[in-house]
């Protein structure tokens, strides 16, 4: 019989009960880290510590230069100790697949898997998965396991928690963002969380080179049928013109969505051979499912994936599976 297990989500209890039984841990965070993915294993990974638990963790890809101030941070690395008991438990944040991880993650027992998240069509890869597709954040289902446990949100945690916040909410901008996250936010500025340092490392502090790529992309940018979607792309090539990297791509994508009349916007990353996509809609077109149908996932309104293939074709196949979902 085919094990059911589409849309299973482990209770509060359980997934604690399974924390207290466990004395070692990795937090796993996904490659191209953002703070939802590193704040959320970190939240949970210092509140283990505080339980006397052994903590690892392991993220593929460095620490980009503005998540470096998170609490724990220097902890993080690709490293795995040879000497993990058996029984340690893997515990994924913030993605719908352990593929996310990335090629260097060694194979785990689903057995000692612990998968949370929030992403909409997350595979419940794990042993228990605690998914909660209404939450704004990881790290707020972290949250909500850090208060079932009774922690104390100290000024490290709540820096933790409040960075997941901001980062996927756009900084109290996207739809997310309810009137319990406002709640919940005030609630760690109050236990020491400084909102203005979080603010200036996300969405400030950008390199000269971040901005002149910015300018490139704006300018090599389409808006086409009739307005409603714009696309753009950056290459190797306009990195080095811009001396710039790939983590100075990440704001491009937000101002292609929020021009007048855009209902879906697609950023296209053309480095080392491959495409990476990201997709963004202003509400009307579900990105999350036009993606799926490329092999990748996210969020209604923001979404990725990876081509392989030339530019054009991924500019057919992308058009395509937005038209597809109503573009
Ligand atoms: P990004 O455009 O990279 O900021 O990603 C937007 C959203 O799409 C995030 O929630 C990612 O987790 C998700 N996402 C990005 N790339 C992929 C991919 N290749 N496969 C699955 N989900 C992805
Ligand atoms: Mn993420
Ligand atoms: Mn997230």
């Amino acid at each position: 019989m085919i094990e059911q297990r589409v849309n299973v989500t482990s209770t509060t209890p359980e997934v604690i009960a399974e924390l207290k039984r466990r004395s070692t841990f990795v937090m796993v965070s996904h490659v191209r880290p953002d703070g939802d993915t590193l704040g959320a294993g970190l939240a949970l990974g210092i509140a283990l510590s505080r339980f006397g638990k052994r903590v690892h963790y392991f993220q593929q890809d460095a620490v980009p230069r503005n998540l470096r101030f998170l609490p724990g941070a220097e902890a993080v690395s690709r490293e795995i100790p040879d000497d993990l008991p058996s029984d340690a438990l893997w515990c994924f944040f913030d993605m719908s697949d352990t593929a996310r991880a990335g090629e260097f993650l060694p194979p785990i027992a689903r057995e000692n898997t612990l998968n949370v998240d929030h992403h909409l069509g997350n595979s419940r890869f794990g042993k228990l998965n605690y998914v909660i597709e209404t939450e704004c954040s990881t790290g707020t289902c972290v949250m909500r396991l850090l208060r079932a446990m009774n922690v104390p949100i100290d000024r490290d945690l709540a820096t933790c928690v409040l960075t997941t916040i901001m980062t996927d909410t756009g900084g109290f901008i996207h739809s997310n963002t309810t009137p319990e996250v406002l709640v919940l936010s005030s609630e760690l500025m109050m236990a020491g969380a400084d909102k203005e340092e979080i603010t200036e490392e996300i969405f400030g502090n950008k390199r000269y080179a971040a901005v002149k790529l910015l300018g490139r992309a704006l300018s090599e940018s389409q808006l086409i049928r009739d307005g409603r979607y714009c696309w753009s792309f950056v290459d190797d090539a306009m990195l080095r013109e811009c001396n710039a990297d790939e983590e100075d791509t990440e704001e491009i994508i937000g101002h292609l969505r929020t021009i007048d009349g855009v209902e879906a916007a697609a950023l296209f990353k053309v480095f080392d051979g491959e495409i990476r996509v990201s997709l963004r809609s202003n509400g009307r077109v579900n990105v999350q499912a036009a993606a799926a149908r490329l092999g990748g996932g996210g969020h209604f309104r923001a979404a990725g994936l990876t081509y392989v293939g030339s530019l054009d074709d991924a500019r057919d196949a992308v058009e395509r599976a937005l038209a597809a979902e109503g573009l």
